[in-house]
């Protein structure tokens, strides 16, 4: 078997921002076929090591809140990719996950200065404001309108659309993308 962080990176995670890899934690093959990567212990140590949300996994994992965040950041994709926006109760949703204590450090290295939040406390409530926060930043910087869900119902795996014109329609051309244009291919023949 392969080591875990190869299954991450060769799968496609830890790309874009944690909370799109939370989303995509239950990936769908395409088929309909779904894998939940949350139930994945190795899976989740890597996710916190690559964002560097945390040194090493906590034993205890609060599933029931990393789900339901889970739940809300998949619904927020879906919403964006469909040019809509966050409901009220959403947002507050949201900010309930940001709602952790923490204060502002400045550090010197010698790309100058930098401010950086420093949590009162290191744990999953800090992990999951960290993933809710990297949906702000995207949405701040006007994101948005580049995330996606891929085209294919089976599959449905959230994207940052990077092309110019935003028009990317599949997670992958090689595999989803080359679906649709065989079964399009088909049914013209027919
Ligand atoms: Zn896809």
């Amino acid at each position: 078997m392969k080591p875990s962080h190869d299954i991450f990176h060769a799968k496609g995670f830890g790309k874009v921002a944690p909370w799109v890899d939370l989303a995509n934690s239950e990936e769908w093959d395409g088929f309909g076929k779904l894998t939940d990567h949350l139930a994945n212990r190795l899976w989740l140590a890597t996710l916190l090591k690559h964002w560097k949300l945390h040194s090493r996994l906590p034993k205890q994992v609060p599933r029931r809140e990393l789900l339901r965040l889970r739940a809300l950041l998949r619904r927020a994709a879906e919403k964006f990719a469909a040019g809509r926006s966050l409901s009220r109760a959403e947002l507050s949703k949201l900010n309930r996950a940001l709602k952790v204590p923490a204060r502002q450090r400045l550090v010197e290295n010698q790309n100058g200065f930098r401010a950086e939040l420093v949590p009162l406390k290191r744990g999953w409530n800090w992990v999951i404001a960290r993933i809710a926060a990297s949906l702000g930043e995207m949405l701040q910087n006007r994101g948005a309108e580049r995330i996606k869900t891929c085209a294919n119902s089976g599959c449905r795996w959230v994207f940052y659309d990077t092309t110019k014109a935003r028009t990317k329609c599949w997670c992958n051309d090689r595999t989803c993308g080359n679906r649709a244009r065989v079964r399009r291919a088909r049914s013209a023949h027919r």
